[in-house]
């Protein structure tokens, strides 16, 4: 069974300013910072303001938004990093990988030849 959100999760309280954040995009709904241990340099995560804790319970409004500006970073962290590709993950609960329970999108730069920190 899923749990429910809960908002003393480190990414709600980056939204609330309570943990400092390099943020590189804000809107009225989503956030985009630099993840602090980032897989491959440029490593960003977008990140909406609405708490849902994953895909799995967000609103289609909140993914819509999302997903617009996970558009928008990976099309800047293509630039900015001169990459090749852009790698964009996420993840739904301990069993897939997560382990912050606020919705994030990865977006991550991507050069040929090169293989993202294990
Ligand atoms: P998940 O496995 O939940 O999809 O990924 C969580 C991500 O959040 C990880 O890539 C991790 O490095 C990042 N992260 C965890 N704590 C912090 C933090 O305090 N600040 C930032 N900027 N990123 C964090």
């Amino acid at each position: 069974m899923t749990s429910a959100y809960d908002d003393n999760n480190i990414f709600a309280k980056i939204l609330r300013g309570e943990i400092p954040s390099h943020r590189i995009y804000e809107d009225q709904y989503t956030v985009a910072f630099m993840d602090v241990m980032p897989q491959a340099p440029g490593h960003v995560l977008v990140v909406p303001k609405a708490p849902s804790r994953n895909i799995l319970d967000a609103d289609p409004t909140t993914l819509t938004q999302a997903i617009t500006v996970v558009q928008k970073v990976a099309n800047a962290v293509k630039d900015v990093f001169d990459a090749d590709g852009v790698f964009i993950a996420q993840f739904n609960e301990p069993a897939a990988g997560q382990t912050v329970f606020h919705l994030h999108f990865h977006v991550i730069p991507r050069h040929e030849g090169t293989a993202l920190r294990p």
